[in-house]
């Protein structure tokens, strides 16, 4: 699905823009493991296009494992607590954990993961988001590897939604007036 099908999307990442970014993300986290494993977490469902990219552009024996949450009510933005849908499916003690995450927002979901996370009592846990929005943090949340910081806009396209949609647009976009679309 194209970006120009939609009159109130405008194009933030194209998805060659993306690419480059992943790539020089992946030769990061593959120096930074200096020959370790890693287990790869995805959150979803946004994550899901990134983690298969980035997992493409690492050079390290890894893993994957999803976790999925989701914020109580509804709309565009979370309404604060944060609910878990899906768990681990393995356990993650002593090993290099990467929660790969589309945005990183307020940081609530991310500080409820990373909690989780920790629990399991993991060798080292590290965020790699694609997109930061720094000026809506509400939770003290830093990702150590980050795509791209952007304004306060919202976005879809390359996993991310509104309403379930847009997910499989190959850029990022800023959405307008969803509705009427
Ligand atoms: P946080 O818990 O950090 O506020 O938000 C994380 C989640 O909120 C993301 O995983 C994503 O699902 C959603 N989110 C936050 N900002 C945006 C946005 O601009 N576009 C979309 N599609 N989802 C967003």
């Amino acid at each position: 699905m194209a970006a120009d099908m939609h009159q109130n999307l405008e194009i933030l990442y194209t998805r060659q823009q993306i690419a480059e970014r992943v790539a020089e993300m992946g030769a990061q986290i593959t120096r930074d493991l200096n020959g370790e494993k890693l287990v790869m977490v995805g959150v979803l469902k946004g994550a899901a296009p990134f983690l298969a990219d980035l997992a493409r552009a690492v050079n390290v024996d890894a893993t994957f494992d999803f976790v999925a949450t989701s914020s109580y009510g509804c709309g565009q933005r979370s309404s604060g607590a944060v609910k878990l849908i899906k768990d681990l499916d393995e356990p993650v003690e002593g090993k290099n954990v990467l929660v790969v995450e589309d945005i990183l927002d307020t940081g609530l979901t991310l500080n409820y993961i990373s909690k989780l996370v920790m629990a399991h009592q993991p060798r080292s846990l590290s965020i790699a988001a694609l997109l930061d929005k720094p000026s809506r943090r509400k939770m003290p949340i830093q990702a150590r590897y980050i795509g791209f910081t952007i304004p306060d806009a919202y976005v879809v396209g390359y996993g991310l939604d509104y309403a379930e949609r847009y997910r499989n647009l190959p850029d990022v976009c800023v959405i307008e007036n969803p509705e009427t679309n």
